[in-house]
């Protein structure tokens, strides 16, 4: 989509720190992290927030948590001490990039509730 960030960053348009990338899928790092580990995982597809997946997009959306997250967790060794997995979507839930992310964050103990 023109003038998304997150598309730019997965057309290899705009530079990102990529640390995960297959047909559908990119994660690279946060550029204001929150944690020590702060990665966003971005379907390549424009999909604007979960609240806009369609059922097409169930092998997708299962590709990210089924494969990806524990790919991540695994390489970064955080599979065993844990980590959190944040999707804001829409106004209220503070998403800034209308373009589908998980954040990944890991290796500092997480606070509850978020704010
Ligand atoms: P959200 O507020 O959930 O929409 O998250 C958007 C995230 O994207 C924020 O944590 C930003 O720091 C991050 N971000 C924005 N632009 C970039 C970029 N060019 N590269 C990496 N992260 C970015
Ligand atoms: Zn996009």
């Amino acid at each position: 989509m023109a003038d998304c960030i997150f598309c730019k960053i997965a057309a290899g348009e705009i530079p990102a720190q990529k640390v995960y990338e297959d047909d559908t899928v990119i994660a690279f790092k946060d550029l204001s992290p929150k944690a020590p580990i702060h990665v966003l995982i971005v379907p390549k597809k424009h999909i604007q927030s979960v609240a806009h997946f369609q059922a097409e997009d169930k092998e997708l959306a299962a590709h990210i948590f089924v494969d990806v997250v524990p790919k991540l967790a695994a390489d970064f060794g955080v599979d065993e001490a844990g980590f959190r997995l944040t999707i804001n979507t829409g106004k209220d839930g503070g998403q800034t990039v209308p373009h589908l992310h998980v954040h990944f964050l890991a290796k500092r103990k997480m606070t509850w509730p978020p704010g």
